[in-house]
């Protein structure tokens, strides 16, 4: 590999691949624009939570801190579904297997411990404070907001959506990308413990407030706290403007929400409103300069809960690309596209469609007829039929085989489901076998 290896970004894929590049024995340096969020008080601040699914958990495992995470997540086994009207709320579990769970983690906890793990590997010099504004590939220097400049060889581009990797590569005319946004916007909230900092309601599962055309979500964090997100229409979160219609608003929709956090309306107006996108690209790479990886190259929307973890999988697979041909750097970057391009378009269509099933299908009479019957074929034919969503999570298989084996099970599912006459069990024997789908139950088989 080209040297001096930078590595732009500490995010969970860039301080990921600097602890794989720097466990290879490579000298590598990483260049963050933000502080070092180690040296933060950190319950000072909001603490914001996502959830990991395997898909992140099996690098974690590869790097030897798995533990370490998992002291510090909750587990969360089904959707606590909110129904309108509803007295009290109903868990709809995520499967039966004891794997089938996801964590709630904070996020600047799991990114101190991948920071730490990149240190760890004595390899990984990490510069907090530096924002890289200008990647000149002819003269192999990087520019800085201070004005500071330094020499790369070779650049990993995980700096995020916004990444400045992307557009060096793009300027090389050797990425073509485009970011759809979503006309719905977020806002996250906190929902403060009850007493004795005990959790007000259920930590081990992921509420869902679902309302039609938008949602609340709260995911547990350890200090008794939730982290709660409301997703809405842009126009929705427009008209609510003053202090009343807030009020108003979550009095009408979620009133067994509003007496758990006091202070919601002061919330409401103190934490920003973010937006919501997609960034679909083509031509990750250049030459052997330079690649992209995480949000830079696939951000998606997070309503599969998936983008975090598709960053750590992507990480991952460049590691072994990287570690297939490693005189060949250019051919590992195009072979890494090559195999992760079409999953990652996988994730990133059906993120969007997973808005829809949690903010309307959760409660939708046909949804639920259509999740019965998946989960009972599932239990008769273990080896042929999983949800879409346990592929999706609790899986390794690729995203976009994952989401053909889907719409093929979907299909038979909608057919059973308008003709009970219908040999269904003979449609489902006809499925090709699954895959391994419990990558988790040999840890030890992962490590590399
Ligand atoms: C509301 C919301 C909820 C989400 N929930 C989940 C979830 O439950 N599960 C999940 O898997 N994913 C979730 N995601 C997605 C997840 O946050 C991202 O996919 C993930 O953070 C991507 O990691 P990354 O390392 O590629 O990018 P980032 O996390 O964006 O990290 C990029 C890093 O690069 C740094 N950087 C940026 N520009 C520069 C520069 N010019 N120079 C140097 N450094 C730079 C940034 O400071 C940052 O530290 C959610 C996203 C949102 C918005």
């Amino acid at each position: 590999m080209k040297t001096p290896i930078v590595v732009s970004g500490a995010g969970p894929a860039g301080a990921l691949l600097a602890t794989y590049l720097g466990r290879q024995g490579h000298q590598v340096t990483v260049y963050e624009s933000r502080p070092d969020l180690r040296a933060q008080d950190i319950d000072a601040g909001r603490s914001i939570n996502l959830a990991l699914a395997t898909r992140g958990v099996v690098p974690l495992i590869d790097i030897g801190v798995v533990d370490r995470v998992d002291a510090i997540t909750i587990p969360m086994r089904g959707r606590m579904v909110h129904a309108p009207e509803e007295p009290s709320p109903e868990l709809q579990p995520y499967g039966s297997k004891p794997h089938e769970v996801i964590h709630s983690v904070s996020r600047s906890d799991l990114n101190a411990i991948l920071l730490d793990a990149a240190e760890a590997t004595g390899n990984v010099a990490i510069n907090f404070d530096a924002e890289i504004t200008a990647v000149d590939f002819e003269a192999s220097r990087l520019g800085f907001s201070d004005g500071a400049e330094a020499e790369f060889g070779l650049i990993f581009g995980a700096d995020g959506a916004g990444s400045p990797v992307r557009t060096a590569i793009a300027d090389a005319q050797h990425c073509e990308w485009r970011t759809d946004w979503l006309d719905h916007d977020y806002k996250e909230l906190t929902l403060p413990p009850g007493p004795d900092n005990q959790h007000a309601i259920e930590p081990h599962a992921l509420h869902i407030w679902p309302r039609g055309e938008f949602m609340l979500i709260a995911l547990a964090n350890p200090g008794g706290d939730f982290t709660v997100t409301l997703f809405a229409p842009t126009a929705t979160f427009e008209s609510l403007d003053t202090a009343a219609r807030v009020d108003a608003f979550f009095g009408e929709h979620f009133s067994d929400f509003v007496p758990l956090v006091p202070d919601l309306v002061e919330q409401f107006f103190v934490n920003p409103t973010g937006r919501l996108g997609t960034i679909r690209a083509n031509g990750w790479s250049f030459e052997d300069r330079a690649v992209i990886l995480g949000d830079a190259a696939h951000a998606i929307v997070p309503f599969h809960g998936q983008g975090m973890n598709a960053a750590m999988e992507s990480a991952r697979a460049l590691d072994r690309h990287l570690q297939a041909t490693p005189h060949d750097v250019a051919g590992a970057f195009g072979r890494f596209e090559a195999e992760r391009k079409p999953s990652t378009e996988a994730i990133a269509d059906m993120a969007l469609d997973n808005y829809i099933e949690m903010r309307a299908g959760v409660v939708d009479d046909n949804y639920l007829a259509r999740r019965a019957l998946a989960l009972e074929l599932e239990q008769r034919h273990p080896s042929r039929i999983s949800p879409r969503y346990n592929m999706v999570m609790f899986s390794t298989m690729p995203y976009a085989e994952a989401k053909q084996r889907a719409a093929a099970q979907a299909e038979i599912i909608a057919s059973a489901l308008a003709d009970p006459s219908l040999d269904v069990d003979a449609l489902v024997a006809a499925l090709p076998p699954l895959p391994d789908l419990d990558p988790l139950a040999d840890p030890d088989a992962l490590s590399v």
